[in-house]
């Protein structure tokens, strides 16, 4: 029963589809630009893009694929997977894009614990696929670009047989699903995270407003952060409902490809994690001058802490804003965005950068607070306390209901993120308690890959903790102690690994000691282990 009186408006549901309608009746002519594998460039329209995403809602339908419905995609940044992130939500589909870097074993369990029905991949990601298409799934392969081999389905020739204009949109509860990302799990596997039609719209509204991104028309907005990961932290979506200019650089992720973008498509804002960005300010610094990044003012950098060297580099020496932004899988993902203070307009430039490098104020919609040994911490910008946060953007539970310990009783999410917090609702990141090691925006398991080492014969015991790697952020470095009387060379544990798991999850160093340090409870002491091993 409702209490009080009821509003008089109307109940518009909030769908990735009223996102669509607007980019297409409003910003037909607003250019989506993708890099092709071979190098060139290929344009079209939001128009374009919604006709097409019409076809493809129409050709799901026709394989069978219903309403609820899981569609993977595994892809790069391109134009096809902007039709995705629209067609497979407007019949009510939910997309689930892929992690194209994780381990086959790993994308076979997330395929099939989401239980993906068909599957959007890019040609030249074929081989990838193949490696765990057997244990997933499947019953649809489409094809993007490249030979459709036997068996697979051309994207093109969907499309082609599809009749935009028989899409009945149904009528969509703004509540149901309408994509869905896997997240990595300190212990276990990993774990689904479900996103509403309301929560990504939300989500667009809050990160393009003015304070947060700033996503206007005029803008020229190109995602580095892959659409693979957590819907590209919206931006997709955002640029779209702005009808701002997108530009899409698919795998052509170096410095080189990267800057010749930036330049030739008069990019204003970029976004993605430290990585990419400091190879990137490595190459303007070894060639100023070479491309034209006049039109350039933002670059959101996110997802592991941006180093204050990264944002002073862009700032002083060429310019660049760094927005420096937080966020999780779990938060759709942005939850915080540093963007100055209109308190610190008068600052000095050196505080305004030590602003910068903190991970700034929630975006609308987002509540935060941190919860110490002793209860909830004071805002007072020293105590140290978990990150919680609730909102209509933050997850309410994991698809398979496990880690229901990341939920609070009182319906706040715990991030596992250490931070203080200032009075005026600033957080900074100090610590991280999830045992897990971020290197270069990509998540390692340190307990998977302890659990692997201690399956070698000659393991004792190994702990796994994360090390400060300039270029990666993080890397994983493994303490091993040796059963009495059995040896075994680093080598010989990284090729014990190397079955089981991706090139770059393997430690780059394995030292060896006499023992591991332990807490009351006899669990590995990893903060002990992080100061004893920290590298410079
Ligand atoms: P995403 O896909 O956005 O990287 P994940 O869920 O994979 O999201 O990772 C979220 C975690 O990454 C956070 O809980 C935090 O530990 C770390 N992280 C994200 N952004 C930052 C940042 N700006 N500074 C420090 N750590 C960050």
């Amino acid at each position: 029963m409702l209490a009080g009186v009821l509003g008089l408006t109307m109940d518009y549901q909030l769908t990735v589809s009223a996102l669509l309608r607007r980019a297409e009746t409003l910003h037909a002519a607003g250019e989506v630009v993708s890099r092709q594998p071979d190098g060139s460039i290929a344009r079209t329209t939001y128009g374009a893009v919604a006709v097409r995403a019409r076809k493809l809602a129409v050709a799901l339908q026709h394989l069978g694929i219903a309403r609820g419905d899981r569609v993977a995609t595994f892809g790069w940044n391109h134009g096809e997977h902007l039709e995705a992130y629209f067609g497979v939500p407007a019949f009510g589909g939910v997309l689930h894009t892929l992690n194209v870097r994780l381990h086959a074993d790993e994308l076979a369990y997330i395929a099939t614990h989401a239980g993906d029905r068909a599957v959007i991949v890019d040609a030249a990601l074929l081989p990838a696929l193949e490696a765990f298409r057997k244990r997933a799934p499947f019953e649809h392969v489409i094809v993007v670009g490249g030979e459709a081999p036997a068996g697979t389905i051309a994207y093109e020739e969907l499309l082609a047989a599809a009749d935009d204009t028989a899409f009945v949109e149904p009528e969509l509860d703004e509540r149901e699903a309408a994509a869905c990302c896997y997240t990595s799990g300190t212990t276990g596997a990993p774990k689904g995270v479900l996103y509403s039609h309301r929560c990504l719209v939300l989500h667009t509204l809050s990160v393009a407003t003015v304070d947060s991104l700033a996503i206007a028309e005029r803008e020229v907005v190109l995602p580095v952060v892959p659409m693979f990961h957590a819907n590209a932290w919206g931006l997709p979506y955002a640029a779209a409902m702005a009808g701002a200019k997108l530009v899409l650089p698919a795998a052509r992720l170096d410095p080189a490809s990267l800057l010749e973008l930036l330049a030739s498509e008069r990019v204003t804002i970029s976004a993605g994690v430290p990585t990419v960005y400091l190879a990137l300010l490595q190459a303007l610094d070894a060639a100023p001058g070479v491309h034209d990044l006049g039109a350039l003012h933002t670059l959101v950098i996110g997802g592991s802490a941006a180093p204050p060297a990264l944002i002073e580099g862009f700032q002083r020496r060429h310019g660049i804003a760094v927005l420096h932004a937080w966020g999780m899988t779990e938060l759709s993902p942005i939850g915080t965005i540093g963007r100055v203070p209109a308190a610190l307009a008068g600052a000095s430039e050196a505080e305004r950068f030590r602003y910068r490098a903190r991970q700034g104020r929630p975006v609308p919609f987002v509540e935060l607070r941190a919860r110490g040994d002793d209860g909830l911490i004071p805002w007072d910008g020293s105590a140290y306390g978990e990150l919680e946060v609730r909102g209509p953007t933050v997850s309410s539970a994991y698809t398979s209901g496990d880690g229901a310990d990341n939920f609070t009783v009182d319906g706040w999410f715990s991030t596992g993120d250490i931070v203080t917090i200032d009075p005026d609702g600033t957080i900074e990141i100090q610590d991280r308690a999830k045992d897990l090691i971020k290197s270069g925006g990509e998540w390692i398991s340190s307990v998977a890959l302890e659990n692997a080492l201690m399956g070698h014969p000659a393991v004792a015991e190994a702990a796994v903790v994360a090390v400060a790697d300039e270029r990666w952020g993080e890397r994983p470095l493994a303490v091993v102690v040796l059963r009495n009387g059995v040896t075994a060379t680093a080598d010989e544990l990284r090729a014990h690994l190397e079955a089981g798991f991706a090139r770059w999850w393997l430690p780059d160093e394995v030292v060896f000691a006499d023992a591991i340090p332990k807490t009351a409870t006899g669990k590995f002491k990893k903060t002990a282990l992080r100061d004893l091993y920290r590298r410079p």
